[in-house]
C-alpha cells in the first residue's frame, strides 16, 4: 500500500527547466524564482557577470571566462507548500547533448522571450525537444520594461512558428518606459508595475478593476483605453485557455514582465505551482511505472571532477518512482550490480549537501565509480530499464590529435570518460592511423572537451574543425555493409560514414540503394 506520505510529497514537487535563448533572461528569472522561494536573501547573488563567481562553480576557468554555467544541476526552494525543482541548463548559444537530457528530467519548461526578440533560434530547437516529449510548456515574456514588440505580434509569432496555441495569462499596459504593469485576465485585476531601486526588493503589487476609476488614474487614461480594447479583442478573438490541451504540451499560457525589476515574476510563480503538474508515471519495459511505485531512478547525466576539492564522478538521478534514501540497496539493471547508496548529495554549484531522502521528481547527485551510464536505471525491483533515451545526431565535427605521445593513456582516459558523459561524441578511424574525429550538437562543445582534457586530465591536444557536417549509421544486410563500410566506426564499433553536404549524402544513397543511412544507430 502506498503511504499517504509519498503521495503527498508526489503531489507537491515541481520538477521543470527553462528554455530560451542567451540573453533572454534565463539567470535573472532563476534569480528571482530563488528569491521569492526565500533559497537566496537578496536578488544579485546569483546572477550573470559580476556576481556568477559567488555560486556557480570555479571547477572549469572555461565557465569563468565566459561568466556562462556549462554544467546542469538543479536548484531547488519551496513556494507555498510546494517543492519546486529547477534544472539548470547550460545558457550558452551552443548547447550539447547534456541541456537535452536535462530536459529529460523535466516534468514542464519554462519557455522565456525576449519581448524585444521574439522567438529566437535556440527557442525553436529548445521548443522542439519539449514538443517531443510532450511535456508541458509555459510562456514568460520578458523585458517589458524595454521597448516591446506588439503583444498581439508576439502572440501570433509563438503560434505560427512553434505550432502550438497560445494564450494570455496576463496582457501588458504599455511597453518600454511607458510599462505600467500587466493585467491577470483570469483574476480581472490590474498589477501594477513600480520602479524599485535596481530590483533588488520585491516589487510592491497593487490591484484594482478593469472598469475601476483608479485604473485610469494609475496607468493613464490612454493606456486605460488601449487595455479595454485590447481586452475585449483577447476575450472575443482569442480561445479559452484549457488545462488539458496544456497539459498535452498544445497549449502554452503566457505571461509578460520584466525579470530584472522583479516584476511578473512571483505571480507568475503564484500560477505556475497552480498549472504545472507533479510528476506522473514514466513509460518503461514493464509498462508504466507510477510514481507511487517502489523507489526506481534513472541516471540523464554524468559529470567528472566536478570541483578541485571533489575528483570524482557524478552521476544525476532523476527518482522516478518511491521514495529514495541514503544507504538503501538498490540493483543496477544494465549490470545486475547491487549497490548500496550511501554517497547522494544534491549540488548547487560548489556546494554539496548530503541527501537523506528524496522522492519523485528530485534530483539527487550519485557519486560514480564508473558503473553508470546515461539512461541507466536503479530500482528495488531490479528489471526496469527505460525504453530509449534521446541521443543527438552530431552537425560539426573537428580531428583531435595528441601533442605529447607519451600522454596517451590519460588521453584515452579522458576521450573515454568525457564521451560517456556526452561532452561530444568519438569516431574512429577503423584503419588506426589516423586521429579520431569528435562530433558534437554544437562548436562550444569541443572548446570544453580541450579545456576540460587539459585541466582534468593534462592533456594537451590540438583540434582541426573539418567540413564534415553529416554522420550516418549505415544499416543493411551485414554483407553489403561491410563492402560498404568506409572505415570510420562510433566508440561502439558500428560503421558510420561522415559527410560533407545533405547533396553528398543524397547522391551516396541513390548509389546505395541496398544501404540505409541512418541518424542514429538503429539499436538505440
Ligand atoms: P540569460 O542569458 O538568458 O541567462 O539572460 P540574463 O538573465 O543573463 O539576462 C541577459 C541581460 O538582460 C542581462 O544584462 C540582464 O540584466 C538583462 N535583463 C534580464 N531581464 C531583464 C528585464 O526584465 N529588463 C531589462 N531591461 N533587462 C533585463
Amino acid at each position: 500500500m502506498t503511504s499517504p506520505h509519498i503521495v503527498r510529497e508526489i503531489e507537491r514537487r515541481r520538477t521543470f527547466a527553462i528554455i530560451s535563448h542567451p540573453d533572454a533572461g534565463k539567470t535573472t528569472i532563476t534569480e528571482k524564482l530563488l528569491l521569492y522561494g526565500g533559497a537566496i536573501q537578496q536578488a544579485g547573488s546569483v546572477t550573470a557577470r559580476e556576481g556568477m563567481r559567488h555560486t556557480t562553480s570555479d571547477w572549469m576557468s572555461i565557465e569563468q571566462q565566459r561568466g556562462i554555467s556549462i554544467s546542469s544541476s538543479a536548484l531547488t526552494f519551496e513556494y507555498e507548500g510546494r517543492h519546486i525543482n529547477l534544472l539548470d541548463t547550460p545558457g550558452h548559444q551552443d548547447f550539447s547533448e547534456d541541456t537535452y537530457r536535462t530536459l529529460t528530467a523535466a516534468d514542464s519548461a519554462l519557455m522565456v522571450l525576449d519581448a524585444a526578440r521574439g522567438v529566437q533560434a535556440q527557442t525553436e530547437k529548445l521548443f522542439a525537444v519539449c514538443r517531443n516529449r510532450g511535456i508541458p510548456i509555459l510562456t514568460f515574456i520578458n523585458k517589458m520594461d524595454r521597448p516591446a514588440v506588439d503583444p498581439f505580434e508576439l502572440i501570433e509569432q509563438v503560434e505560427s512558428t512553434l505550432g502550438i496555441t497560445a494564450i494570455p495569462l496576463t496582457w501588458p499596459i504599455g511597453d518600454g518606459p511607458d510599462f505600467k504593469g500587466v493585467y491577470d485576465l483570469q483574476s480581472k485585476q490590474v498589477l501594477v508595475f513600480e520602479r524599485t531601486a535596481r530590483g533588488k526588493q520585491r516589487a510592491p503589487v497593487q490591484v484594482a478593476g478593469l472598469r475601476d476609476p483608479e485604473l485610469r488614474q494609475l496607468v493613464g487614461p490612454d493606456l486605460a483605453a488601449k487595455l479595454i480594447q485590447d481586452v475585449e479583442l483577447i476575450e472575443g478573438a482569442m480561445g479559452e485557455f484549457d488545462q488539458n490541451a496544456f497539459l498535452k504540451g498544445e497549449l502554452t499560457p503566457v505571461f509578460f514582465g520584466s525579470a530584472m525589476n522583479n516584476f511578473g515574476v512571483e505571480h507568475f510563480l503564484s500560477r505556475f505551482v497552480e498549472l504545472a503538474p507533479p510528476p506522473g508515471p514514466v513509460e518503461t519495459n514493464l509498462g508504466e511505472r507510477d510514481p507511487e511505485a517502489p523507489f526506481a531512478g534513472f541516471i540523464f547525466k554524468l559529470q567528472a571532477n566536478m570541483s578541485k576539492a571533489h575528483r570524482d564522478r557524478t552521476a544525476y538521478m532523476r527518482v522516478m518512482s518511491g521514495h529514495f534514501e541514503r544507504g538503501m540497496d538498490v540493483t543496477h539493471t544494465r549490470t545486475g550490480r547491487k549497490l548500496r547508496l550511501s554517497q547522494a548529495h544534491t549540488l548547487f554549484a560548489q556546494d554539496r549537501e548530503k541527501v537523506d531522502d528524496a522522492y519523485p521528481g528530485d534530483i539527487v547527485g550519485l557519486v560514480n565509480p564508473g558503473v553508470f551510464q546515461i539512461g541507466d536505471v536503479i530500482s528495488l525491483d531490479g528489471k526496469l530499464q527505460l525504453p530509449s533515451f534521446p541521443r543527438f545526431t552530431p552537425e560539426t565535427f573537428a580531428t583531435i590529435s595528441l601533442r605529447d605521445v607519451g600522454k596517451r593513456k590519460a588521453f584515452m582516459k579522458g576521450l573515454t570518460q568525457l564521451t560517456e558523459e556526452g561532452v561530444v561524441q568519438v569516431f574512429y578511424p577503423t584503419d588506426g592511423a589516423r586521429d579520431p574525429y569528435l562530433g558534437a550538437v554544437g562548436p562550444l562543445q569541443f572548446e570544453v572537451f580541450q579545456a576540460r582534457l587539459l585541466e582534468e586530465y593534462n592533456v594537451e591536444v590540438e583540434m582541426h574543425v573539418t567540413s564534415y557536417e553529416l554522420v550516418r549509421w549505415l544499416a543493411g544486410d551485414t554483407a553489403s555493409v561491410a563492402r560498404f563500410a568506409r572505415h570510420v566506426e562510433d566508440d561502439q564499433g558500428r560503421p558510420v560514414m561522415l559527410f560533407r553536404s545533405p547533396y553528398d549524402l543524397d547522391y551516396t544513397q541513390t548509389q546505395h540503394p541496398e544501404i540505409e543511412f541512418l541518424p542514429l544507430p538503429k539499436d538505440l
